[in-house]
């Protein structure tokens, strides 16, 4: 059985952040007090983003990572922790809660694992990814799908890749939903329908889903619908 570390408050610092899109950053804070972390990938963390004001952000580092945590955070909602996120500087300090949330791979499921994200729902998936418990895990057969809108839009698209290189029982389908005309031969649409038309075996896989809400109500519906039963899905809505 899982055991959840207990989450606490920690100071923390920022040491490095890098735009990766017009709207999309990614962001590693150093640990200050105390200095060390202890999660399991997919658990996110409650930042504080103006006095009395949080947000909750998806840790995309793997746990092997202790003293040093990355973000990837999208500003184009606009709101106080986009606002955060635009002004944030490297050598700033900052308060957050960790480790929060439930959204982490059931490795004990004999299952296939079927992982879907949109936009910066790619961050759980990324500590998971990255996780070297997972990597030493053998043969366990993870498909990943992963949704953007437009071309400019892609990130960390490189690293992504690599893993999959790296990974024997990993397939990552990437798709674009707006894809440039003529400039773009790569899968277009949205993530759930690849999903129903690429998986084989849908009954017997466990979903982990991340990202906008209406994709995870969509993968549900169809998914509850040809009788995969509900807690074979696991979801971390954004918003
Ligand atoms: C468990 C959890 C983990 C999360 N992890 C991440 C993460 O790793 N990266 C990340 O970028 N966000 C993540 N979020 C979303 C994040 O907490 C904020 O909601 C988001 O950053 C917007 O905050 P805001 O203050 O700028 O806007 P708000 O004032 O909170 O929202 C403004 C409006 O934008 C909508 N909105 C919120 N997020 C998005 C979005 N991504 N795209 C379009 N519209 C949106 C809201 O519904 C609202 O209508 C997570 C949310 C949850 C619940």
């Amino acid at each position: 059985m899982l055991i959840f570390p207990k989450p606490q408050k920690y100071k923390a610092k920022v040491i490095e952040k890098q735009q990766l899109t017009k709207t999309v950053y990614l962001a590693k804070y150093q640990l200050l007090s105390p200095d060390t972390i202890n999660f399991i990938a997919g658990q996110t963390m409650m930042i504080t983003v103006a006095p009395g004001i949080f947000r909750a952000m998806s840790i995309a580092s793997p746990p092997q990572e202790k003293t040093i945590i990355t973000s990837v955070q999208d500003t184009a909602p606009g709101g106080p922790g986009s606002k955060w996120m635009t002004a944030l500087k490297v050598g700033d300090d900052l308060e957050l809660m960790a480790p929060l949330g439930r959204f982490v791979v059931d490795h004990d499921s004999p299952r296939k694992k079927v992982f879907v994200a949109t936009g910066t729902g790619i961050a759980p998936f990324r500590s998971m990814l990255f996780d070297e418990t997972d990597l030493r895990i053998p043969n366990e057969p993870i498909s990943f799908y992963w949704g953007l809108r437009h071309k400019e839009d892609m990130y960390l698209f490189e690293e992504i890749t690599i893993i999959d290189k790296l990974r024997d029982n990993l397939v990552f389908y990437f798709t674009l939903s707006q894809p440039p005309e003529n400039e773009w031969d790569g899968l277009k649409g949205h993530v759930t329908g690849l999903v129903m038309s690429y998986e084989k075996d849908l009954i017997n896989c466990d979903y982990y889903l991340c990202g906008n809400k209406k994709m995870i109500l969509e993968m549900q519906e169809k998914l509850t619908a040809i009788g995969v039963p509900k807690d074979q899905l696991k979801f971390d809505p954004f918003y």
